[in-house]
């Protein structure tokens, strides 16, 4: 009889993984909470129009996602575009993507500039990642470059992705956001290059969706798994007041929810998954009837914008694709517990839309067709110094019970790449289980 193993989550990670495991012979179940599967790349609808909740590019360094569409027959489907960047600094707009913008950006002096550039080649070049991983991201930024460079360009957008927990993040996540950026480009005098694949990751998450039902694959959507707990030689999984047992279960959801739903994990590790913090996100969406600019991203180094970036999706999409519409998304990563996540939907509205009046002087608020506010609770796990050492193992404890989610990405950004690498590694971590070796050591764990 085949294995039957049981995926908690179905987003990205959870559906390449089940992909995996049904195409090597196992019986898989996808428990989702939502009553449809994608998580995070799950779309949704804006004026009329059906985009991705959350922004997401393709890069040409995404080796395993391309292969992964190359798997699902969406090579062709793939569109590309150099986009260009952008700085807001100093109450004004900058163009940040060509050498030639470089040079003419006014907010840093001559010799900074120099040093700028130097330091994003030594960044690029750096690869003693566990020395990063012990160094404040702080610590590190002023050594490469400077006190000034830093207090005037790195530290806002530290502050703007990471709040107030900027200050224990480790040097590993700026190395790592430089090296994902720089990936983007071909060489220094280029514009990065973006991709996307033709109606959004809705077109992605239904072709899975589809391959994963032509190898077997169950999905029980809209289903809270609340427990996975030792059921004799095999475990349950608990929803509602149903129990049903597997003899593998990966649970693929963000750590908080793991630690909650695995309570028969070993104490020290309930300690370990406790002690990983996470940002949430809270989104807005804005169809507008022009564009803003013709930047994808904007970053923003000013603390009385209250969004993280700007990120015109129809810079790189057609707009045509959104019904003629241009796609805004204003991002601002917080904690789940601030006042800020917990602020209704009509006052992150107001305080966005007067953010993008600021920024913009020409936008008026007339030009919005539609705006929708989204927020996850767990987005990523905060880059702390340390926290490569502190990432858990995927096979736990207890007997056939596995962990994988973005909180294991050692060195890496939170992307979709990288998810499929987890996915991976949990899929190689179940299939080593089922050997006879694996199964003596349970028996020594137990
Ligand atoms: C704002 C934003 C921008 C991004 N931009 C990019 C980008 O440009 N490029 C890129 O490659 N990536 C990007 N990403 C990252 C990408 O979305 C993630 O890497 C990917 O979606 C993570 O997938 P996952 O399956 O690990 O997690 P999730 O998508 O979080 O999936 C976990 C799933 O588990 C489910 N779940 C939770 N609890 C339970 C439970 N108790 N029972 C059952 N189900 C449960 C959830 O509903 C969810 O569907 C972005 C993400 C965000 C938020």
């Amino acid at each position: 009889m085949a294995q039957r193993v049981a995926v908690v989550g179905g987003g990205m990670l959870g559906m390449t993984l089940a992909l995996r495991l049904a195409r090597e012979g196992r019986s898989v179940t996808i428990f989702e909470r939502s009553p449809s599967v994608g998580g995070l790349a799950a779309p949704w609808e804006i004026g009329g129009a059906t985009w991705d909740r959350y922004y997401h590019v393709i890069l040409r360094s995404d080796v395993r996602l391309l292969a992964l569409l190359d798997e699902l027959d969406l090579t062709s489907a793939l569109r590309w575009k150099s986009v260009g960047s952008a700085f807001f600094i100093d109450g004004r707009i900058h163009p940040f993507s060509t050498l030639a913008d470089f040079v003419a950006f006014p907010a840093v002096g001559p010799i900074d500039k120099v040093r700028l550039g130097l330091g994003i080649l030594k960044a690029t070049r750096e690869r003693d990642l566990e020395q990063l991983d012990a160094v404040t991201a702080e610590e590190w930024l002023r050594k490469v470059f400077g006190a000034k460079l830093y207090e005037r360009l790195w530290q806002p957008l530290l502050r703007a992705k990471l709040g107030d927990a900027y200050a224990q993040a480790s040097a590993s996540f700026i190395h790592a956001t430089i090296a994902r950026l720089f990936g983007a480009r071909k060489n220094s005098r280029q514009r990065e290059e973006f991709g996307y694949v033709e109606g959004g990751y809705a077109t992605i998450v239904d072709r899975l969706t589809e391959r994963l039902a032509e190898a077997g694959v169950r999905f029980k959507t809209g289903v809270d798994v609340n427990a996975v707990r030792r059921s004799g030689a095999a475990l349950a999984v608990a929803y509602d007041s149903v129990s049903e047992t597997y003899d593998r279960v990966v649970v693929t959801v963000p750590t908080p929810i793991a630690a909650r739903i695995c309570d028969a994990l070993a104490p020290d590790e309930l300690l370990r998954l406790r002690s990983i913090r996470y940002h949430g996100i809270v989104c807005a969406s804005l169809l507008l009837d022009r564009p803003l600019g013709n930047a994808y991203i904007t970053n923003i180094a000013d603390s009385r914008i209250p969004f993280t970036g700007a990120i015109e999706m129809t810079a790189l999409v057609d707009r045509d694709a959104l019904g003629g519409g241009s796609l805004v998304y204003l991002p601002r990563y917080v904690d789940a517990r601030s006042p800020f996540y917990l602020m209704n939907d009509a006052s992150v509205q107001e305080s966005f839309v007067l953010g993008l009046q600021r920024m913009h002087r020409t936008f008026d608020p007339s030009q919005i067709r539609a705006l929708r506010i989204s927020r996850a609770p767990y987005v990523f796990a905060l880059p702390e110094v340390g926290s490569a050492r502190r990432i858990l193992p995927m096979q736990t404890s207890v007997p056939g019970l596995f962990l994988a989610n973005s909180s294991q990405i050692v060195s890496g950004t939170l992307n979709v790449n990288e998810t499929i690498g987890i996915a991976m590694q949990a899929a190689e971590a179940v299939a080593e289980c089922a050997t006879g070796h694996e199964e003596a050591r349970y028996e020594a764990v137990c």
